[in-house]
């Protein structure tokens, strides 16, 4: 028997994030296929709304006027965001706002609205006021089904474990028993792809770079304390897929969809001992053909095993948490690595022909002149093939959050995730960030334009580009007299 209609959206608007519309490289929500390939398997009926290239919350009255002319109008509304992808952790202020757009008018049509983010998380309150109906807090799919089938059946949601929801006449927050993180989900059926309009995410891609990149996910959770990282969705936990069933996934995937490339959006891949050999062996066996990228932590790639089994299964970039030059900033971080393993990691990975990418955060409490120019001489002795440079961002339920929220102003989120706004006090304003962030980019462009080693008109292309890099550059650091001495 098919049960009620569901119909699934997540909370990320590209069009409202002004630099990632640029880059225009979009990725299917995966955390949301998740959830609503395991609600369809339950028996529900499930659509999706998927708003990565809508124009704002509005377009969801078209869906819903469609979903009336053909009498398949959703009773339940669930917003289920992409837990995997970094820029929904961000909890961007443009998101929260659609998302409340579209509560509003989910609701005007007498849906139940169920939502699920690491923003509902933090501002549970919020969305509640706004009009959701529930929010699930954590790993979200088994609340989910079990919310749905209790709505269904009449069973009382209170038993429902993971939930918040608004209580009684005085509407006070009431939140359930916390539901456990699941021990393994390698149960969970392959995520609904085809709900999405893949040929919209491959043209964008192909427009944008010339290959098309899809997005998996083989492990969930990370156990390490870095005190600024905010986990809400799979915590400290870790728990990994057996390497084979990841590769026959991507093998399904590729024979369906015709990816070139894979972000393996994992927050920390391959941890456990062995599994990167045991993948390699198994993309091998599967005659795979594919590149793909990871994030990673420097003190897991000290061995040339490692690195030659990354290379092996097809892994073209690595990005690691670099953050900082300075050994005591690392180390106000709790972040458990040294300069010494990013410098190792990246001569390793350099050395297979793999880009060593970096992410680099300004603006730790306690970074000083010194501390700034240690990164900036860092980042110029190694020339990693990509930088991502970030400013400190508290989010609820760090300790970089208890330690810096009494000097925050109102400002608690970034509009979108170009904001990069500074809110907490710090030894320089923001606007010092933003013009050191300019300068930092320029600087490493006109570095790898120097290394380049192409020939012919490309060749000089890029290296004639170095010039404008260089002086670029030098008009940034001209305005951050700050800076002694790079
Ligand atoms: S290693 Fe990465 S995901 Fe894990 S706590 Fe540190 S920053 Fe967060």
């Amino acid at each position: 028997m098919v049960k009620n209609k569901v119909l699934f959206t997540h909370p990320y608007f590209l069009k409202l994030d002004v630099k990632q519309a640029e880059t225009g490289l979009p990725y299917p929500p995966l955390a949301t296929l998740y959830a609503a390939a395991l609600v369809r398997d339950k028996g529900y009926e499930v659509s999706l709304f998927d708003p990565m290239f809508v124009s704002g919350a509005n377009e969801l009255l078209g869906h819903f006027g469609k979903a009336a002319l053909l009498g398949s109008v959703p009773e339940y509304f669930v917003v289920y965001a992409d837990g995997f992808n970094y820029l929904t952790k961000m909890c961007l202020t443009n998101m929260r706002e659609a998302t409340f757009d579209m509560i509003q008018i989910a609701k005007g049509r007498g849906c139940t609205v169920i939502i699920s983010s690491s923003d509902s998380t933090d501002h549970t309150a919020g969305y509640l006021k706004a009009g959701a109906d529930y929010i699930i807090n954590g790993e979200a799919e088994l609340t989910l089904v079990e919310l749905l089938d209790s709505l269904q059946t009449g069973a009382p949601v209170a038993e429902v474990k993971g939930l918040a929801f608004l209580d009684g006449a005085a509407a006070a927050v009431k939140h359930t028993t916390p539901r456990p993180l699941m021990k393994n989900w390698d149960w969970l059926p392959m995520p609904a792809f085809d709900l999405v309009d893949m040929d919209a995410y491959r043209q964008t891609w192909l427009k944008h770079v010339g290959y098309f990149s899809l997005n998996a996910v083989s492990t969930r959770g990370c156990p390490f304390h870095c005190n600024w990282c905010a986990k809400p969705i799979y915590g400290n936990r870790y728990t990994v897929r057996p390497a084979k069933q990841v590769a026959a996934q991507l093998a399904e995937l590729k024979r369906t969809y015709l990816f070139d490339h894979i972000w393996f959006c994992d927050d920390i891949f391959g941890l456990k001992p062995g599994w990167i050999k045991a993948f390699a062996d198994a993309v091998e066996e599967e005659g795979l053909q594919f590149t793909f990228k990871i994030q990673s932590r420097a003190d897991l790639i000290q061995d040339i095993e490692v690195a030659s089994d990354l290379a092996r299964a097809g892994c073209d970039s690595v990005w690691m948490g670099a953050e900082s030059g300075s050994q005591k900033i690392l180390d106000a971080m709790e972040k458990g690595t040294t300069i010494a393993q990013i410098e190792k990691a990246t001569q390793l990975l350099k050395s297979f022909d793999i880009k060593a990418c970096w992410f680099i955060q300004f603006g730790y409490p306690g970074e000083t002149k010194e501390d700034i120019n240690k990164t900036i001489s860092l980042i110029r002795r190694w020339i990693p093939e990509d930088i991502g440079i970030s400013v400190s961002y508290p989010l609820p339920g760090t300790a970089f959050y208890e330690k810096v929220k009494s000097s925050m102003g109102d400002k608690a989120n970034w509009t979108d995730s170009n904001d990069l706004a500074l809110m907490f006090s710090h030894t320089y304003p923001p606007l010092f960030y933003r013009r050191l962030h300019r300068f930092v980019h320029h600087m490493h462009r006109h570095d790898l334009a120097i290394q380049f080693k192409g020939q012919g008109w490309g060749g000089l292309r890029k290296h004639l580009s170095a010039y404008y890099y260089l002086g670029a550059a030098l008009i940034h650091k001209w305005r951050l007299p700050q800076i002694a001495s790079v």
